[in-house]
């Protein structure tokens, strides 16, 4: 009988209704959460894993020597590498690309370079309009670390403190 009372006195004052106009009203003036993306954006972490770039030495040299431990680790087998020797005797790669559709962004490629030549840079607002566009092929990849190395360096260099 007292829940029957409860529920009619409960439909008949709109409790629920009120209620929700309640943690709307709450929320209205609270501090928001949310960003106006694109004009706001929000913080992003030294660590976050964008789209890849392969970094070069501060001569221009390429870093990455071709050992294919980030293919050899890549869980989605989402890199795929050909190499060479040069003239100056040295092993560099021939073709490199990361099929960014197969790929998971775990970051088990740039964990396992051994000279920190790919790494996932801080972009995250890319496309694609077709599945071309999202292989990242060597000379991509080697522009993406030119146009975002001073950021990428001071990533790596905020997140070794914290290793
Ligand atoms: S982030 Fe992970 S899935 Fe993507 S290429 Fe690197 S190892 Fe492969
Ligand atoms: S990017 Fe690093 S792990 Fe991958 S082949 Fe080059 S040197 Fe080796």
């Amino acid at each position: 009988m007292y829940y029957r009372i409860r529920h009619y006195v409960k439909s008949f004052s709109l409790w629920e209704l009120l209620k929700g106009l309640n943690l709307t009203g709450h929320y209205l003036f609270a501090e928001k959460f949310t960003v106006r993306y694109p004009e706001e954006k929000a913080p992003q972490s030294p660590r976050f894993r964008g789209q890849h770039a392969l970094r070069r030495y501060p001569d221009g040299e390429e870093r990455c020597i071709a050992c294919k431990l980030c293919e050899a680790v890549c869980p989605a087998l989402a890199i795929t590498i050909e190499s060479g020797v040069r003239e100056d005797g040295s092993r560099r790669t021939t073709r490199y690309d990361i099929d960014l559709v197969k790929c998971i962004f775990c970051g088990f490629c740039q964990e396992a370079c051994p000279v920190d030549a790919i790494v996932e840079s801080p972009i995250y607002e890319y496309f694609g309009n077709q599945r071309d566009d999202l292989l990242m092929t060597k000379e991509r990849l080697l522009a993406v670390g030119e146009t975002w190395q001073k950021k990428i360096d001071g990533n790596l260099a905020q997140d070794s403190k914290y290793r």
